[in-house]
């Protein structure tokens, strides 16, 4: 189906629909086409003003991704601030157990201590034990403060 803008020889405009172009021009010429407003068959076919370029639906642009920063390793000055505040903070902040650590921390895993943020070491075998058992602790490396 095609729809045309139609001008009569006294300039009427209107539409006209027909199942194809051929057929809008067999009816034009066996003046089948007539103005609804005047009747008459002297009709033409106005050229479309306007056309609608309907695109092709296009996929959108991946989004873009930010600027990754390639991820810059700590120099070994800043890796030991960064440890020399956690542990500024820890000490501040959570109690020291010293050596009791793995059994305080279990304790409190198990609800049978006082729930509060503790710090203490713990030798590699209490920390794994406390791993298997499912008791949540942070191990952190020493900072080195001799260097
Ligand atoms: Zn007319």
């Amino acid at each position: 189906m095609v729809v045309y803008n139609l001008l009569c020889k006294k300039k009427h405009s209107f539409e006209g629909w027909f199942p194809s172009f051929e057929d809008f021009q067999k009816q034009a010429d066996k003046k089948l086409i007539s103005c609804p407003t005047c009747g008459t068959t002297k009709v033409e076919k106005v050229p479309h003003a306007c056309a609608v370029h309907v695109k092709k639906e296009q996929p959108a642009p991946p989004a873009k991704k930010p600027e990754q920063t390639p991820a810059v390793p700590p120099t070994a000055a800043e890796f030991k601030e960064m440890l020399l505040k956690v542990h500024h903070y820890v000490k501040e902040n959570f109690e020291d157990v010293g050596p009791r650590f793995a059994e305080e921390a279990r304790e409190i895993h198990k609800g049978a201590a006082e729930e509060r943020p503790i710090h203490g070491t713990a030798t590699r075998e209490e920390a794994k034990d406390l791993a298997e058992e499912g008791v949540p602790f942070v191990a952190l490396p020493k900072p080195d403060l001799d260097s």
